[in-house]
């Protein structure tokens, strides 16, 4: 029954892993998740990223309701049911408390487009209002700022990202930090530009592309 979902317990761990070694968490914070048709893998609540364990994992339907595992899920499992529910492109959740982007969320109402790699992530990236952790409320506002986005700060708390995969959730949230510190310095020593619209579009339109094999007709032999 869990047979889809379990393939994606090695990836799952590996990224947690990853996530405590870069410091993008600390202690108990944050939680990782990925989706195999109507199951959820998510880590448990209280977990330590650094060291939770494969089978330490907890399997949930899109209700929330415990299906496999020895431990109850985290506790912001309301905001990546809610992630999921809302978008279909969603098959994995990262939520992690970032150091720069969680510094950006304290303050700001959105990282602005003063990059042209934050396009990949949808542009500007939303400060969710502050709520309650674990809530429906928190969940519902996060949602909300991550319309057209692949990304979402979070007021007072953190970060939020989705892709495809776990490995797109991931590279989502580490170019989010990125993108955080360098607007925090930019700040430090002026104000950053941010990029027009017709400079968005562009990039837009190039990413769109970017990355498919394009062939080119061999070179005609002299
Ligand atoms: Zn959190």
């Amino acid at each position: 029954m869990t047979e889809g979902i379990d393939r994606l317990r090695a990836g799952l761990v590996q990224a947690c892993r990853e996530l405590a070694q870069t410091g993008l968490v600390v202690g108990s914070a944050g939680n990782v998740s990925a989706r195999n048709g109507d199951l959820v893998l998510v880590t448990p609540t209280g977990a330590r990223l650094a060291t939770v364990a494969e089978d330490e994992l907890a399997v949930v339907d899109l209700d929330g309701t415990l299906v496999d595992g020895p431990l109850l899920p985290t506790s912001e499992l309301p905001l990546h049911l809610a992630v999921y529910r809302s978008f279909a492109a969603a098959g994995a959740v990262v939520h992690t408390h970032p150091p720069m982007a969680t510094a950006v969320a304290c303050v700001a109402d959105e990282l602005p487009c003063i990059h042209y790699t934050l396009l990949s992530l949808g542009g500007s990236v939303r400060v969710a209002p502050y709520a309650t952790f674990g809530t429906d409320a928190l969940a519902a506002t996060v949602v909300d700022a991550l319309r057209e986005r692949t990304a979402a700060l979070m007021g007072g708390h953190g970060a939020v990202t989705y892709g495809p995969d776990v490995a797109a959730a991931m590279a989502a949230t580490q170019l989010l930090e990125w993108a955080c510190g360098v607007y925090v310095h930019a700040c430090a020593c002026g104000t950053p530009r941010v990029l027009d619209e017709q400079e968005r579009r562009v990039v837009a339109e190039a990413l769109a592309t970017y990355g498919n094999p394009v062939r080119v007709s061999p070179a005609p032999l002299p």
